[in-house]
């Protein structure tokens, strides 16, 4: 059985690292290039395979160089993309600018993502047998939602990203346990710029909610209970990029071993405090032993 399907995105990240980023019609020199694999789907399993989950991966990459390293990255940290399909076209790309405080800004172009607009035949079986169904929405919401309902139909517990950052329709909240929103997509949900007030309109919709905020950790909310904070440690961040993603996919490995929801939180932010002091989202990625090691201490 496999504890984890994450229903999904790949993108290859182009990744440039400047002193501060440009503004517009602004010309800057960087300091440094990379090519690193990512999209919000694959750092997910990505992050749930190297905190020990065992991890499937549904999405598409694109006929191209990225397409086949995306796979093999995917492969090499232990996610099975049996259900990883390849088509016609350009994979999925993201343009990443990192500037020198760890901030970011990223531009996402789909391409095979976005042909990810329903679940193929036998997607609904690897739903069924899964324990956790992770989701973003990197890919069509069409996808999104099939993927959800299905996996409530099977008793399947849902995890949903609302990132980019987009209102949601009630039918696809409706499918949803667990909402895992950083402070801007709980304000665009909501309208609501203080997280504890987003927290608890969002349970109005889904029954329970966690915000992640940066370096100051994260809000649980639950609907009957008063919201708990769960701090990060303190860390130097050089790049924040995957760590909301380190963050979900170690939280859905703890959860799927049944950890209490304070510990698996507590978990999950040594997972993603690891991830924002090196570079880059999957290559920061840290492995379960040093997970382990950073919540002990
Ligand atoms: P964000 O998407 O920025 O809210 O970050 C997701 C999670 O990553 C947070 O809930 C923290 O657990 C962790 N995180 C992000 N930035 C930092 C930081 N500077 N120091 C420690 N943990 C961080």
């Amino acid at each position: 059985m496999t504890d984890i399907v994450v229903l999904g995105s790949t993108n290859m990240d182009l990744v440039t690292y400047v002193e501060k980023a440009p503004q517009r019609g602004e010309t800057v020199t960087g300091r440094e290039f990379r090519t690193i694999p990512g999209g919000k789907g694959a750092n997910q399993a990505i992050a749930a395979a190297r905190a020990g989950g065992d991890v499937l991966m549904i999405g598409a990459v694109g006929n191209d160089a990225f397409g086949i390293h995306l796979r093999s990255t995917l492969e090499h940290s232990g996610v099975d993309t049996d259900d990883l399909r390849t088509v016609e076209g350009p994979s999925g790309t993201a343009h990443i600018v990192v500037d020198d405080e760890g901030g970011n800004a990223i531009v996402v172009i789909p391409g095979a993502n976005g042909t990810v607009d329903h679940l193929s035949p036998g997607d609904e079986g690897v739903i069924a047998s899964a324990g956790t169904l992770l989701l973003q929405l990197e890919i069509p919401l069409a996808a999104v939602l099939a993927g959800a309902q299905a996996a409530h139909r099977h008793g399947v517990r849902t995890i949903l990203t609302p990132s980019p950052a987009q209102p949601l329709p009630d039918e696809l909240l409706a499918t949803i346990d667990l909402l895992v929103p950083n402070e801007h997509e709980a304000t665009t949900l909501t309208g609501r710029t203080d997280p504890r007030e987003a927290a608890t309109a969002l349970l109005d919709r889904v029954p329970e909610v966690v915000v992640t905020l940066g370096a100051a950790g994260c809000l649980y909310a639950t609907r009957g209970a008063d919201p708990l904070t769960v701090p990060a440690p303190k860390v130097t961040a050089v790049d924040s990029t995957g760590a909301g993603d380190t963050f979900v996919g170690a939280l859905a490995v703890a959860l799927g071993e049944g950890r209490p929801m304070p510990d698996a939180l507590a978990w999950a932010s040594a997972a993603a405090a690891l991830s924002v002091q090196r570079e880059g989202a999957t290559a920061a990625m840290p492995y379960r032993p040093e997970i382990d090691e950073r919540h002990a201490s």
